[in-house]
Protein backbone atom coordinates (compact mmCIF):
# COMPACT_ATOMS: atom_id res chain seq x y z
CA UNK A 1 0.00 0.00 0.00
CA UNK A 2 1.19 3.26 -1.06
CA UNK A 3 1.29 6.48 0.84
CA UNK A 4 -0.05 9.60 -0.69
CA UNK A 5 2.40 12.96 -0.17
CA UNK A 6 1.73 16.19 -1.18
CA UNK A 7 4.29 18.81 -1.10
CA UNK A 8 3.83 22.36 -0.52
CA UNK A 9 6.84 24.44 -1.24
CA UNK A 10 7.75 21.50 -3.53
CA UNK A 11 10.78 23.93 -5.25
CA UNK A 12 12.67 24.92 -2.15
CA UNK A 13 15.48 23.65 -0.23
CA UNK A 14 13.31 21.90 2.18
CA UNK A 15 11.32 20.51 -1.01
CA UNK A 16 13.65 19.38 -3.51
CA UNK A 17 15.22 16.82 0.09
CA UNK A 18 11.62 15.89 0.15
CA UNK A 19 10.97 14.65 -3.52
CA UNK A 20 14.78 13.29 -3.35
CA UNK A 21 13.54 10.90 -0.53
CA UNK A 22 10.30 10.09 -2.62
CA UNK A 23 12.01 9.49 -6.00
CA UNK A 24 13.94 7.15 -3.92
CA UNK A 25 10.67 5.07 -2.61
CA UNK A 26 8.85 5.08 -5.43
CA UNK A 27 7.04 1.60 -4.24
CA UNK A 28 6.36 3.19 -1.07
CA UNK A 29 5.15 7.00 -2.14
CA UNK A 30 2.76 8.66 -4.40
CA UNK A 31 3.16 12.15 -4.79
CA UNK A 32 -0.23 14.02 -4.46
CA UNK A 33 0.12 17.15 -5.27
CA UNK A 34 3.18 19.83 -6.28
CA UNK A 35 2.85 23.70 -5.14
CA UNK A 36 5.24 25.99 -6.27
CA UNK A 37 5.76 29.64 -5.55
CA UNK A 38 6.63 30.96 -9.13
CA UNK A 39 9.13 28.70 -11.09
CA UNK A 40 6.61 26.89 -13.49
CA UNK A 41 9.74 25.21 -15.24
CA UNK A 42 11.22 23.89 -12.03
CA UNK A 43 7.99 22.88 -10.32
CA UNK A 44 6.36 21.04 -13.96
CA UNK A 45 9.48 19.40 -13.98
CA UNK A 46 9.33 17.81 -10.87
CA UNK A 47 5.79 17.29 -11.33
CA UNK A 48 6.74 14.85 -14.24
CA UNK A 49 9.39 13.54 -13.10
CA UNK A 50 7.17 12.32 -9.90
CA UNK A 51 3.84 11.80 -11.98
CA UNK A 52 2.47 14.51 -9.19
CA UNK A 53 -1.33 14.18 -9.50
CA UNK A 54 -1.93 18.05 -9.22
CA UNK A 55 0.54 20.98 -9.50
CA UNK A 56 -0.36 24.18 -8.52
CA UNK A 57 2.03 27.47 -8.27
CA UNK A 58 0.90 30.59 -5.65
CA UNK A 59 1.81 33.20 -8.26
CA UNK A 60 -1.42 33.43 -10.26
CA UNK A 61 0.64 35.14 -13.47
CA UNK A 62 2.66 31.82 -13.60
CA UNK A 63 -0.29 29.58 -14.58
CA UNK A 64 0.17 29.86 -18.17
CA UNK A 65 3.56 29.05 -18.42
CA UNK A 66 2.87 26.15 -16.18
CA UNK A 67 0.10 24.89 -18.33
CA UNK A 68 2.40 25.09 -21.12
CA UNK A 69 5.17 23.09 -19.37
CA UNK A 70 2.66 20.43 -18.32
CA UNK A 71 0.28 20.22 -21.59
CA UNK A 72 0.24 16.74 -23.30
CA UNK A 73 1.50 15.25 -19.35
CA UNK A 74 -2.00 14.92 -18.23
CA UNK A 75 -1.68 16.35 -15.23
CA UNK A 76 -3.85 18.84 -14.00
CA UNK A 77 -2.37 22.27 -12.92
CA UNK A 78 -3.23 25.75 -11.52
CA UNK A 79 -2.43 28.84 -10.14
CA UNK A 80 -3.22 31.18 -6.83
CA UNK A 81 -4.43 31.09 -3.51
CA UNK A 82 -7.18 28.85 -4.90
CA UNK A 83 -5.07 26.79 -7.09
CA UNK A 84 -3.12 26.27 -3.72
CA UNK A 85 -5.76 25.39 -1.66
CA UNK A 86 -7.36 23.14 -3.79
CA UNK A 87 -4.24 21.44 -3.71
CA UNK A 88 -3.98 21.18 -0.28
CA UNK A 89 -7.34 19.82 -0.17
CA UNK A 90 -6.26 16.73 -1.83
CA UNK A 91 -6.56 13.74 -0.44
CA UNK A 92 -2.86 12.98 1.15
CA UNK A 93 -1.49 10.65 4.33
CA UNK A 94 1.58 13.39 4.66
CA UNK A 95 1.31 16.83 3.32
CA UNK A 96 4.57 18.43 3.71
CA UNK A 97 4.71 21.97 4.79
CA UNK A 98 7.57 23.21 3.46
CA UNK A 99 6.54 26.98 1.58
CA UNK A 100 9.34 29.47 3.54
CA UNK A 101 8.10 32.60 5.37
CA UNK A 102 4.50 34.01 6.64
CA UNK A 103 2.99 33.05 2.95
CA UNK A 104 3.26 29.38 4.43
CA UNK A 105 0.72 29.91 7.34
CA UNK A 106 -2.89 29.70 5.16
CA UNK A 107 -1.96 26.55 3.06
CA UNK A 108 -0.34 24.88 6.27
CA UNK A 109 -3.40 25.68 8.61
CA UNK A 110 -5.97 24.64 5.82
CA UNK A 111 -3.84 21.30 5.64
CA UNK A 112 -4.59 20.96 9.63
CA UNK A 113 -7.77 21.58 9.48
CA UNK A 114 -8.26 19.16 7.24
CA UNK A 115 -6.90 16.92 10.00
CA UNK A 116 -3.88 15.72 8.12
CA UNK A 117 -0.18 14.55 9.23
CA UNK A 118 1.72 17.79 8.54
CA UNK A 119 5.62 17.10 8.55
CA UNK A 120 5.73 20.90 9.27
CA UNK A 121 8.99 22.76 8.38
CA UNK A 122 7.60 26.28 7.87
CA UNK A 123 8.43 27.47 11.18
CA UNK A 124 6.61 30.55 10.66
CA UNK A 125 3.72 28.75 11.65
CA UNK A 126 4.56 28.02 14.96
CA UNK A 127 6.09 31.09 15.72
CA UNK A 128 3.54 34.04 14.11
CA UNK A 129 0.63 31.65 15.17
CA UNK A 130 1.64 28.85 17.23
CA UNK A 131 -1.40 29.02 19.93
CA UNK A 132 -3.96 28.94 17.38
CA UNK A 133 -1.89 26.81 15.36
CA UNK A 134 -1.84 24.03 18.15
CA UNK A 135 -4.97 24.49 18.99
CA UNK A 136 -6.53 23.67 15.76
CA UNK A 137 -4.21 20.79 15.46
CA UNK A 138 -5.64 19.45 18.78
CA UNK A 139 -9.14 20.10 17.52
CA UNK A 140 -8.92 19.30 13.77
CA UNK A 141 -6.96 15.88 15.07
CA UNK A 142 -4.30 16.75 12.93
CA UNK A 143 -1.02 15.25 13.55
CA UNK A 144 1.84 17.86 13.45
CA UNK A 145 5.77 15.81 12.77
CA UNK A 146 8.90 18.30 13.00
CA UNK A 147 10.64 18.43 10.59
CA UNK A 148 13.42 20.81 11.32
CA UNK A 149 16.46 19.09 12.74
CA UNK A 150 16.91 20.05 16.09
CA UNK A 151 13.04 19.52 16.83
CA UNK A 152 13.21 16.41 15.24
CA UNK A 153 16.30 15.14 16.80
CA UNK A 154 14.01 16.65 20.41
CA UNK A 155 11.14 14.39 19.13
CA UNK A 156 13.64 11.62 18.73
CA UNK A 157 15.39 11.65 21.69
CA UNK A 158 11.95 12.26 23.66
CA UNK A 159 10.49 9.00 22.30
CA UNK A 160 7.83 8.01 24.78
CA UNK A 161 9.06 10.24 27.61
CA UNK A 162 6.59 13.21 28.91
CA UNK A 163 7.91 16.61 28.80
CA UNK A 164 7.15 16.66 32.59
CA UNK A 165 9.37 14.59 33.08
CA UNK A 166 12.03 17.09 30.83
CA UNK A 167 14.27 19.33 33.17
CA UNK A 168 15.58 20.81 29.96
CA UNK A 169 15.38 20.54 25.85
CA UNK A 170 18.56 21.71 24.41
CA UNK A 171 18.82 22.87 20.75
CA UNK A 172 22.37 23.24 19.18
CA UNK A 173 23.43 26.06 16.68
CA UNK A 174 26.08 25.53 14.30
CA UNK A 175 27.09 29.26 15.40
CA UNK A 176 26.81 30.47 11.78
CA UNK A 177 29.90 32.17 10.17
CA UNK A 178 30.44 34.62 12.19
CA UNK A 179 31.01 32.27 15.30
CA UNK A 180 34.63 33.68 15.92
CA UNK A 181 34.40 37.01 14.70
CA UNK A 182 34.82 39.58 16.47
CA UNK A 183 31.73 42.06 16.80
CA UNK A 184 33.32 45.31 14.89
CA UNK A 185 34.37 42.48 12.65
CA UNK A 186 30.61 41.22 12.52
CA UNK A 187 29.21 44.62 12.33
CA UNK A 188 30.53 45.20 8.70
CA UNK A 189 29.66 41.83 7.41
CA UNK A 190 28.48 41.89 3.64
CA UNK A 191 25.53 39.57 2.68
CA UNK A 192 27.46 37.29 0.75
CA UNK A 193 29.67 36.81 3.97
CA UNK A 194 26.80 36.01 5.59
CA UNK A 195 25.19 33.28 3.51
CA UNK A 196 28.14 31.35 3.66
CA UNK A 197 27.12 28.79 6.17
CA UNK A 198 29.91 26.56 7.31
CA UNK A 199 27.44 22.74 7.90
CA UNK A 200 24.12 23.18 6.10
CA UNK A 201 23.25 24.16 2.19
CA UNK A 202 19.69 26.06 2.58
CA UNK A 203 18.03 29.40 1.52
CA UNK A 204 19.21 32.75 1.47
CA UNK A 205 17.20 34.04 4.34
CA UNK A 206 17.60 31.14 6.52
CA UNK A 207 21.19 31.41 6.56
CA UNK A 208 21.37 35.06 7.34
CA UNK A 209 19.13 34.07 10.08
CA UNK A 210 21.59 31.08 11.03
CA UNK A 211 24.15 33.71 10.65
CA UNK A 212 22.49 36.32 13.19
CA UNK A 213 21.28 33.45 15.60
CA UNK A 214 17.62 34.68 15.07
CA UNK A 215 17.35 30.92 13.35
CA UNK A 216 17.92 29.33 16.76
CA UNK A 217 15.38 32.27 18.50
CA UNK A 218 12.77 31.20 16.13
CA UNK A 219 13.20 27.58 16.59
CA UNK A 220 13.24 27.91 20.55
CA UNK A 221 9.95 29.45 20.17
CA UNK A 222 9.02 26.30 17.66
CA UNK A 223 9.90 24.16 20.39
CA UNK A 224 8.01 25.85 23.33
CA UNK A 225 4.80 25.21 20.65
CA UNK A 226 5.69 21.50 19.41
CA UNK A 227 6.17 20.29 22.94
CA UNK A 228 4.40 22.11 25.22
CA UNK A 229 7.40 23.31 27.17
CA UNK A 230 7.79 26.76 28.60
CA UNK A 231 10.74 29.05 28.06
CA UNK A 232 12.60 28.30 31.59
CA UNK A 233 13.27 24.62 30.28
CA UNK A 234 14.20 25.58 26.73
CA UNK A 235 18.34 26.35 25.79
CA UNK A 236 20.01 26.99 22.79
CA UNK A 237 24.16 25.65 22.77
CA UNK A 238 26.67 25.99 19.87
CA UNK A 239 27.86 22.70 18.49
CA UNK A 240 30.23 23.77 15.52
CA UNK A 241 30.30 20.15 14.16
CA UNK A 242 26.24 20.34 13.89
CA UNK A 243 26.15 16.29 14.32
CA UNK A 244 24.18 16.58 17.35
CA UNK A 245 20.92 18.94 17.03
CA UNK A 246 18.62 18.37 19.64
CA UNK A 247 19.45 17.12 23.73
CA UNK A 248 16.68 16.38 25.89
CA UNK A 249 17.90 16.72 29.84
CA UNK A 250 15.32 14.51 32.36
CA UNK A 251 14.67 15.08 35.96
CA UNK A 252 17.14 11.91 37.03
CA UNK A 253 20.02 13.37 35.34
CA UNK A 254 19.65 11.14 32.32
CA UNK A 255 20.30 12.99 28.84
CA UNK A 256 19.22 11.95 25.45
CA UNK A 257 20.19 13.50 22.56
CA UNK A 258 19.52 12.93 18.35
CA UNK A 259 22.82 12.76 16.22
CA UNK A 260 22.88 12.42 12.34
CA UNK A 261 25.05 14.26 9.38
CA UNK A 262 24.12 17.47 8.65
CA UNK A 263 21.43 16.54 5.91
CA UNK A 264 18.25 17.39 5.83
CA UNK A 265 16.81 14.28 4.08
CA UNK A 266 17.49 12.83 8.15
CA UNK A 267 14.70 14.05 9.84
CA UNK A 268 12.71 14.19 6.65
CA UNK A 269 13.01 10.76 6.36
CA UNK A 270 11.44 10.37 9.51
CA UNK A 271 8.63 11.88 9.20
CA UNK A 272 8.01 10.40 5.92
CA UNK A 273 8.71 7.06 7.55
CA UNK A 274 5.60 7.33 10.21
CA UNK A 275 7.13 4.94 12.63
CA UNK A 276 8.89 3.08 9.91
CA UNK A 277 12.84 3.67 9.16
CA UNK A 278 13.28 4.43 5.12
CA UNK A 279 16.71 3.59 4.00
CA UNK A 280 18.67 6.85 2.17
CA UNK A 281 20.43 6.22 -0.35
CA UNK A 282 23.34 8.50 -1.29
CA UNK A 283 23.05 9.79 2.58
CA UNK A 284 26.05 10.18 4.17
CA UNK A 285 26.81 7.85 7.52
CA UNK A 286 27.81 9.22 10.50
CA UNK A 287 31.55 8.66 10.82
CA UNK A 288 32.03 9.87 14.45
CA UNK A 289 36.18 8.67 14.10
CA UNK A 290 35.98 11.17 10.93
CA UNK A 291 34.79 13.69 13.18
CA UNK A 292 36.93 13.09 16.13
CA UNK A 293 35.31 15.65 18.46
CA UNK A 294 32.35 17.00 19.11
CA UNK A 295 32.68 20.88 20.90
CA UNK A 296 30.22 23.04 22.66
CA UNK A 297 30.32 26.77 23.58
CA UNK A 298 28.11 29.22 25.15
CA UNK A 299 25.70 31.14 22.52
CA UNK A 300 27.29 35.09 22.84
CA UNK A 301 23.90 37.06 23.19
CA UNK A 302 26.20 40.45 22.74
CA UNK A 303 27.66 39.84 19.36
CA UNK A 304 24.11 37.79 18.16
CA UNK A 305 21.85 40.25 19.86
CA UNK A 306 18.79 38.98 17.75
CA UNK A 307 19.11 35.77 20.05
CA UNK A 308 18.44 38.08 22.76
CA UNK A 309 15.59 39.53 21.21
CA UNK A 310 14.06 36.24 20.51
CA UNK A 311 14.08 35.03 24.00
CA UNK A 312 12.64 38.13 25.14
CA UNK A 313 9.79 37.59 22.25
CA UNK A 314 9.35 33.78 23.69
CA UNK A 315 9.20 35.14 26.80
CA UNK A 316 6.41 38.00 27.02
CA UNK A 317 4.37 35.74 24.26
CA UNK A 318 0.98 37.29 23.40
CA UNK A 319 1.91 38.53 19.78
CA UNK A 320 5.48 39.21 20.11
CA UNK A 321 6.87 36.63 18.44
CA UNK A 322 4.73 37.44 15.34
CA UNK A 323 5.73 40.98 15.66
CA UNK A 324 9.72 39.79 15.61
CA UNK A 325 9.28 37.54 13.08
CA UNK A 326 7.38 40.27 10.36
CA UNK A 327 10.45 42.80 11.42
CA UNK A 328 12.83 40.22 10.38
CA UNK A 329 12.04 38.97 7.19
CA UNK A 330 11.96 42.83 6.44
CA UNK A 331 15.33 43.74 7.83
CA UNK A 332 17.19 40.72 6.15
CA UNK A 333 15.67 41.31 2.94
CA UNK A 334 16.99 45.33 3.68
CA UNK A 335 20.11 43.59 4.64
CA UNK A 336 20.61 41.47 1.05
CA UNK A 337 20.06 44.46 -0.52
CA UNK A 338 22.73 46.40 1.35
CA UNK A 339 20.42 49.07 2.31
CA UNK A 340 21.01 48.17 6.23
CA UNK A 341 24.62 46.89 8.02
CA UNK A 342 24.49 43.25 9.45
CA UNK A 343 23.39 44.78 13.58
CA UNK A 344 20.49 46.75 11.65
CA UNK A 345 18.36 43.51 11.82
CA UNK A 346 18.51 43.31 15.35
CA UNK A 347 18.17 47.38 15.67
CA UNK A 348 14.81 46.96 13.44
CA UNK A 349 13.69 44.11 15.16
CA UNK A 350 13.77 45.26 18.45
CA UNK A 351 13.03 48.54 17.72
CA UNK A 352 9.38 47.32 16.16
CA UNK A 353 9.38 44.90 19.23
CA UNK A 354 9.46 47.74 21.06
CA UNK A 355 7.06 49.78 19.04
CA UNK A 356 4.49 47.16 18.90
CA UNK A 357 4.57 45.97 22.61
CA UNK A 358 1.63 47.91 23.67
CA UNK A 359 -0.89 47.78 20.21
CA UNK A 360 -0.72 44.45 20.40
CA UNK A 361 -0.38 42.06 23.45
CA UNK A 362 -2.61 39.12 22.98
CA UNK A 363 -1.38 36.03 20.50
CA UNK A 364 -3.53 36.57 17.27
CA UNK A 365 -6.98 34.28 17.71
CA UNK A 366 -6.24 32.45 14.62
CA UNK A 367 -4.28 32.75 10.79
CA UNK A 368 -6.44 35.77 9.71
CA UNK A 369 -5.31 37.68 13.10
CA UNK A 370 -1.69 36.58 12.69
CA UNK A 371 -1.24 37.80 8.86
CA UNK A 372 -2.74 41.27 9.59
CA UNK A 373 -0.45 41.88 12.49
CA UNK A 374 2.38 40.47 10.05
CA UNK A 375 1.32 42.69 7.62
CA UNK A 376 1.13 45.79 9.69
CA UNK A 377 4.72 45.16 11.15
CA UNK A 378 6.04 44.78 7.51
CA UNK A 379 4.47 48.25 6.80
CA UNK A 380 5.83 50.02 9.43
CA UNK A 381 9.37 48.21 8.98
CA UNK A 382 9.79 49.02 5.33
CA UNK A 383 8.89 52.60 6.35
CA UNK A 384 11.61 52.47 9.19
CA UNK A 385 14.29 51.23 6.86
CA UNK A 386 15.49 54.42 4.92
CA UNK A 387 15.12 56.29 8.26
CA UNK A 388 17.60 53.75 10.24
CA UNK A 389 19.81 54.67 6.74
CA UNK A 390 20.22 58.26 7.97
CA UNK A 391 20.66 58.02 11.06
CA UNK A 392 23.10 55.29 10.70
MG1 LIG B 1 16.88 24.04 12.20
Amino acid sequence: MSLTVTVLGATGSIGRSTTDLLKQHPDRFRVGALVGGRDAAALGQLARELNAEFAALADESAGPSLREVLSGSGIPCGAGEGAVLEAVAREADIVVAAVSGAAGLRPTHAALRLGRTVALANKESLVCAGDAFMRDAARYGARLLPVDSEHNALAQALGDGRVSDVAKMTITASGGPFRTWEMQRIAGASPEEAANHPTWSMGMKINIDSASLMNKGLELIEAHHLFGIEHERLDVIVHPQSVIHGLVFWHDGAVTAGLAMPDMRVPIAHCLGLGDRLTIARGRPLDLAAVGSLTFEAADETRFPCLRIARAALRDGGAAPTVMNAANEIAVAAFIKGAIPFYGIAELVERACTRFAGIHRAAPADVDEALAIDAEVRRWSEHAVPQMQVAG
